[in-house]
């Protein structure tokens, strides 16, 4: 039975399709779908007897997801997307932004204002709540540089907190929200960056300059150098309009520097960069096609052939069929090269 009921602006449906909630477009099906419209609703939500002691997924765009099964709980969407921002005395601006608002939305408010420092996070599918997840980060730079605090709701303790930075846990591609102690216990409601004054630009990652060269920039602000890594993105990555994938599929491995050195010796073109002290990562784009897999397709699911990161929905691939794929991906790579890829979505 399908049913739906309105309280307030919170809009609760049971048993609704998840297909438009999810950028791989495959098909899935949760048992209760709200979407609140201001953060003050969430305790009514969860006060709600239909909803208590359900499992919840929250969703933003959909664009870091693998759905393989229905949900059996509540998938929650967050539509609050207030932004707004103060200026310190010493040029230092802070920026407050809820859940709701769209990630690359936020870039090109903050750069229309002048705010220096997210214009290499462009184009960054997804929204804000999203963001701290998985510590989002693109062309040399990672969200955690310019996070304040992370405003939730403690689904432990039933309020809402304020998570200063330190206690995020934030590491490559990875947060304390990751972890098996914390997964789903906050929701994330707003974000609060620290961007500081006299940011130098970031122009170092491989093909920026020649981007900027090719807009026949010599002198780039900040808001050239987010056209010129947004025309990258649009080049090399399928757009999930098109093509149904959520982005890069796998991390890039970080090894112990001695293997990634051994593997280097035999293997010259493999890329890799410094990743702390005896640790390197390597390029896992690199090893998944040297394993002969970009390109790789099994029915409707596989791997573009743009991009080897990127799985990709052909059309009707489910997303147990592209899981397989992801299988067969990170174990053609390990009897290769001896390295275990670990996927980037979460897989649900
Ligand atoms: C074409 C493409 C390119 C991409 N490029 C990049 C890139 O360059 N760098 C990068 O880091 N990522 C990239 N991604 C991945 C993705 O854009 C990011 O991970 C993004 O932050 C996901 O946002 P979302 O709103 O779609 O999150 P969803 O996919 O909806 O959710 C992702 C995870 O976050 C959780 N979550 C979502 N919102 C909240 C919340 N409010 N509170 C608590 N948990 C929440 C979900 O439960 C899930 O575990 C790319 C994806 C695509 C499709």
């Amino acid at each position: 039975m399908r049913r739906s009921a309105r309280d307030t602006t919170m809009q609760i449906t049971e048993d609704a399709p998840l297909d438009r909630l999810n950028t791989f477009g495959v098909p899935a099906r949760t048992r209760w779908l709200a979407r609140i419209e201001a953060l003050g609703e969430l305790p009514a939500l969860f006060a709600d007897p239909r909803l208590a002691d359900l499992p919840v997924l929250v969703l933003g765009d959909g664009s870091n997801v693998l759905m393989t099964r229905d949900w059996p709980g509540l998938v929650l969407t967050i539509a609050a997307d207030a932004v707004s921002s103060t200026r310190a005395a010493d040029g230092s601006h802070r920026v407050r932004a809820e859940a709701g608002l769209g990630w690359h939305a936020l870039v090109e408010w903050t750069l229309a204002r002048g705010i220096i420092g997210l214009e290499n996070l462009v184009a960054i599918p997804g929204r804000v709540g999203a963001a701290p997840i998985q510590n989002i980060g693109a062309y040399g730079v990672e969200l955690d540089e310019f996070v304040e605090s992370v405003e939730a709701w403690d689904r432990r303790g039933g309020g809402f907190v304020a998570i200063p930075r330190e206690a995020c846990g934030f590491a490559y591609r990875d947060s304390r929200f990751k972890s098996e102690a914390d997964r789903d216990r906050f929701i994330v409601t707003a974000l609060n960056l620290h961007i500081p004054p006299g940011r130098s630009l970031r122009l170092d990652y491989p093909g920026v300059r020649e981007a900027l060269d090719a807009l026949g920039i010599e002198t780039p602000t900040a808001a050239d150098v987010a056209r010129a890594i947004a025309a990258i993105r649009r080049r090399k990555l399928p757009d999930p309009r098109e093509i149904g994938n959520a982005g890069s599929f796998f991390k890039n491995p970080v090894v112990p520097s001695a293997q990634a050195d051994a593997l280097r010796a035999r293997h010259p073109a493999l890329p890799s960069w410094p990743a702390g002290p005896g640790r390197t990562k390597l390029s896992a784009a690199w090893l998944i096609e040297a394993s002969g897999m970009k390109g790789h397709r099994d029915g409707d699911a596989g791997v573009s052939d743009r991009h080897a990161l990127v799985l990709v929905n052909h059309g009707r691939a489910t997303g147990t069929e592209l899981r397989r794929v992801a299988e067969r991906v990170i174990t053609t790579v390990r009897e290769r090269f001896g390295i275990a890829l670990e996927p980037e979505p979460r897989i649900v």
